[in-house]
């Protein structure tokens, strides 16, 4: 299935919910939740059918999808590795989805969106341990240090997140260095320090069927 290239705005809407899909617009009086809170399309403005338990799985499922801009199949490998692992699967899954390179980019704040998150870390600007790392769905671990890349410092876009990073928020499982444009992974996160608003059991049952 390709990548889904519309408006994303439109998924929001579709969702009922911030999905927070455009960095700072998000938050903006801009937003096209705020403006037209109905789903898209003719008869978006429609009252909605009350969903069945499969569709509230199957929402779910979507929204993290959208949420963390991944496709049915990586997502499904994502599910099968958190069932994989000791402790609660959904926990598990989210705690992956959090530790995917793109996006941990977007939370240290090199990039206002996941999107953008995972155009910059296929361009190659970033190293993992040392080591050129350009796979958006890398998974990272506790300990690992992320940097901007030596050559990627003089790019006019870097020089402006530069100044600009240290003031950002840092999730508390994060640290940012500002003057070395690094960061270093301190733990894997818990449920309580992942700020989505996800019922990730739904999710476990969607695949559980
Ligand atoms: Fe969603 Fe952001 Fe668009 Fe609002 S501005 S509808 S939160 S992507």
């Amino acid at each position: 299935m390709a990548r889904y290239t519309g408006p994303v705005c439109r998924l929001c809407r579709r969702e009922g919910m911030k999905l927070m899909l455009k960095g700072d617009r998000c938050m903006s009086p801009k937003c096209s939740i705020e403006r037209r809170p109905t789903a898209p399309g003719v008869h978006g403005a429609k009252r909605q059918r009350k969903l069945s338990d499969f569709g509230l799985q199957l929402r779910e499922k979507q929204k993290a999808r959208r949420i963390y801009g991944v496709l049915e199949k990586q997502f499904r490998k994502h599910y099968d590795s958190a069932q994989r692992r000791t402790g609660a699967t959904g926990e598990n899954l989210l705690q992956i989805l959090e530790l995917r390179l793109d996006n941990v980019v977007h939370r240290l704040g090199f990039a206002d969106s996941r999107k953008q998150a995972r155009q910059l870390v296929r361009h190659g600007h970033f190293t993992v341990n040392g080591r050129k790392t350009d796979i958006p769905s890398y998974i990272t671990k506790a300990g690992d240090t992320i940097a901007l890349k030596q050559e990627s410092r003089n790019k006019e876009y870097f020089k402006v997140v530069a100044e600009v990073i240290g003031r950002r928020d840092v999730p508390g499982w994060l640290t940012i260095d500002p003057r070395a444009l690094s960061g270093r992974i301190l733990s894997v996160p818990g449920r309580s320090e992942i700020d989505t608003t996800l019922e990730e059991q739904l999710i476990v049952e969607y695949y559980s069927r």
